[in-house]
């Protein structure tokens, strides 16, 4: 096992210097796409649900094609659709969650002790929603600043009191914030990697704006989770790339950057953290716990294409499964609805071809969906009251990475009989 950074490693990386991705192409390192991953067919844009007014417009769908690419194994989608579209008004809300909520209070108390930060920093959140972490720095008396894209969400980031540029980060806006001598004693992202069409450009802004001993922690879905646990709903449009901890170490490599920590999460289904530094900053060692990291995804294979190749048939034995089930309670006459309008969920409910015949309707906490419809498959979002009133057989849970704080917030539906359902890695239900 080699001790040393990847930085350190004589591969280069030009197309990480030149320039905005080509189609049909890594968008890291060039190399043109040979080989699939998983292909879903074609779908909407899972968070692009749909208003009564619009139930019968036509609606755009994209194919959901997941490419490795050969040479540097980062798992990806085409752009097919611009990140400015998709973006720019979203309806996603990062507050709807308790245990994410308990999990960035937890994240703000760790880095503030870890890193030592006062009233003196500055914590820069790339992407930061609505303020949904940013909140626990300001309330700590740390110096923040959101940068986030969607200005109806980053609208909800200053009501809390978080600073918020409405802006796309990369190089550019890095640039503007160390000229207002903005450099950053933190830079956060969760969720928001596999986001970025240009990842590049993201990458070398992250480097630009970091200070010289600052560090970078990054939170994203961990490849090697997906693939194990067969999460094939993580692919959506609006996530352009899957990571290994493999991949994202030649990433930032290529652009002066060293990971040097990483932490396993439970959150999104299996996460991981990734710590960066400068690659000059020798101040932080690599940790055991990453050495040992990239040692496991180095026996699974993660650095082979035989690693994703029988993925895809995984993929449709779980979808045939999904079905069975519930082509079966609806020939027993039971009443089956939805929890959730995940973006994932949206995946599933296209890819599988679930829409009324199987569910009546699905239920949200985000009151921004309701009186909406789920995208490509028309099945209504009510308010989680409604559950109540039609006391459902089978409640289909749809953030399935929630569903222990789900079964616990709907305890109540074994008043009468009802079970929870829970479709990946394989339909499961719970009494
Ligand atoms: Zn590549």
């Amino acid at each position: 096992m080699s001790t040393t950074s990847v930085a350190d490693s004589t591969t280069t990386w030009p197309a990480a210097q030149s320039g905005a991705p080509k189609p049909g192409c890594c968008r890291f390192c060039g190399t043109p796409f040979r080989h699939t991953m998983v292909d879903l067919g074609m779908s909407p844009l899972c968070e692009s649900f749909v208003p009564a007014e619009k139930v019968n417009a036509m609606e755009a769908f994209y194919p959901l094609h997941a490419w490795v690419c050969e040479r540097c194994f980062l798992v990806q989608l085409e752009e097919y659709v611009s990140g400015e579209e998709i973006f720019t008004d979203y309806a996603y809300f990062s507050s709807f969650s308790d245990s994410w909520l308990d999990h960035c209070r937890r994240y703000t108390d760790q880095m503030i002790a870890q890193l030592g930060l006062t009233a003196k920093s500055h914590v820069v959140e790339v992407a930061s929603n609505d303020g949904y972490l940013l909140q626990y720095f300001v309330k700590r008396g740390i110096p923040c600043l959101g940068i986030e894209p969607a200005a109806n969400v980053a609208k909800f980031a200053e009501e809390k009191g978080v600073p918020t540029l409405v802006k796309f980060f990369g190089r550019q806006t890095a640039r503007e914030l160390v000229a207002a001598g903005k450099r950053a004693d933190l830079i956060l992202g969760n969720n928001v990697l596999a986001q970025v069409p240009d990842l590049n450009d993201f990458v070398a802004g992250l480097r630009i704006l970091l200070g010289p001993a600052g560090v970078i922690t990054i939170e994203f879905p961990h490849l090697h989770q997906t693939v194990v646990g067969n999460q094939f709903d993580q692919v959506y449009h609006e996530h352009f790339s899957y990571f290994s901890l493999y991949s994202a170490e030649r990433i930032f490599a290529a652009h002066g950057l060293t990971l040097f920590d990483v932490e396993e999460l439970p959150t999104h289904g299996g996460s991981i953290r990734i710590f960066g530094r400068h690659t000059e900053d020798e101040s932080k060692p690599l940790t055991e716990r990453l050495l040992a990291l990239r040692a496991r995804e180095s026996a699974a294979g993660v650095d082979t294409l035989a690693y994703y190749s029988d993925f895809e048939e995984k993929v449709r034995e779980t979808k045939r499964k999904l079905l069975e089930f519930l082509i079966k309670a609806k020939r027993a006459g039971k009443k089956v609805v939805g929890y959730g309008a995940p973006g994932k969920g949206n995946t599933l409910l296209n890819y599988c071809g679930i829409r009324t015949d199987f569910l009546d309707f699905t239920v949200d906490r985000n009151h921004h969906k309701h009186g909406k419809f789920t995208p490509g498959t028309h099945i209504p979002i009510l308010h989680p009251d409604k559950l109540q009133e039609a006391r459902p057989d089978y409640v289909l849970i749809l953030p399935w990475n929630l569903k222990t704080e789900i079964m616990g917030q709907l305890a109540y539906i074994r008043e009468w009989g009802g079970r929870f359902v829970v479709p990946i890695p394989e339909v499961t239900v719970y009494p």
